[in-house]
């Protein structure tokens, strides 16, 4: 979730390591990870949107979903490929139509190349090939898989659906409002969330990914412009001394949006942020019901009883560890 994009630097990676090493892994228990906070509720809700036949294996292992929802954001910074798979800035292609911007991957490298297509962002792209990846391991009865996948793929879902997503003016550095992405998706959620409703109803089955994958993007592009005006005209009429304050976090002073500003600034959005998030948790609870289907609808009460599936999490661990490693040696792209 955090606004660096795809070029990086080291002192961006050292200090990523950091913010992950002294942060994120050492608040208090109970206490939402900054940032990842949306993440994790849009992925645990999604598995009440379940039928019965998924919802027994899915309820058992929600606390893996729930934690692994930020992996990809965690190894963006050390995977080659990775950071493109979150956003798409559809505002750096000419005009987006079907001709200029094809939906399918295969005719969009033809056009463009992978490597345009990496800079600007492929998350609707790669939503297509997740729920391909998530509909095969169904096939194969692999519950690790089906667990990793479904993590991954309701975090990409998650990222196609924030407005801030889907432009280059990503943190709004090209206008005078740089922070406003942590703002939108990561203060306001955690200030507001508990009271949104998020009632979707059950998961129904999407008969075309591509599509609902491009909806998604073009319904969160719909929404930017209202995202960057409100926030621009309270600024104008609050002033920038009532706009920011500090808090302590973690024994340090940080600068952060006031609770008044983020109050206002949130009112004037009328629902937005709440209407994203249950956009995510839907369409999250219908890829996964989608891809079970598209598999043949294996039994996963049998998966679920399989001790010998248990996920135990080791592999997790190493994995991460990985990350970590691979920050240091991860050349810069620059
Ligand atoms: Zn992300």
């Amino acid at each position: 979730m955090f606004e660096q994009r795809y070029r990086i630097n080291i002192s961006n990676q050292v200090f990523v390591f950091f913010f992950f090493a002294t942060v994120a892994y050492s608040l208090p228990a109970g206490k939402p990870q900054w940032g990842f906070y949306a993440h994790k509720r849009i992925n645990r809700l999604a598995v009440f949107t379940l039928p019965p036949e998924m919802l027994a294996f899915y309820k058992k292992h929600i606390d893996y979903l729930t934690e692994n929802a930020v992996n990809p954001d965690k190894r963006r910074y050390a995977v080659v490929g990775e950071a493109p798979r979150h956003f798409i800035d559809l505002d750096a292609y000419p005009d987006t139509t079907k001709a200029t911007l094809p939906r399918s991957w295969k005719q969009a490298t033809e056009r463009y190349g992978e490597d345009t297509l990496a800079l600007h962002g492929i998350v609707p792209w790669h939503i297509q090939l997740a729920k391909f990846q998530l509909t095969e391991a169904f096939k194969a009865r692999d519950a690790k898989r089906i667990l990793k996948i479904s993590a991954d793929l309701g975090h990409y879902i998650a990222d196609a659906n924030v407005p801030l997503h889907t432009t280059r003016n990503y943190n709004g550095q090209m206008t005078g409002q740089q922070g406003i992405h942590g703002f939108w998706e990561s203060r306001l959620p955690e200030l507001f969330s508990t009271e949104y409703d998020f009632f979707t109803g059950s998961a129904t089955y999407v008969p075309s990914p591509q599509k609902a994958a491009w909806r998604a993007v073009f319904d969160a592009h719909a929404a930017l412009d209202t995202v960057l005006r409100f926030e621009k005209e309270l600024t104008g009429q609050v002033g920038e001394t009532r706009k920011y304050g500090f808090e302590e976090r973690n024994g340090q002073t940080v600068k952060v949006y006031t609770d008044d500003f983020s109050r206002k600034y949130h009112e004037r959005l009328r629902g937005q942020v709440e209407r994203q998030m249950r956009a995510s948790v839907k369409m999250v609870g219908d890829f996964w019901y989608t891809c079970w289907v598209d598999a043949g609808q294996p039994d996963l009460d049998k998966l679920a009883r399989d001790a010998a599936t248990t996920v135990d999490g080791k592999e997790e661990i190493e994995e991460k560890k990985s990350w970590w490693k691979r920050l240091f040696n991860v050349r810069p792209e620059e």
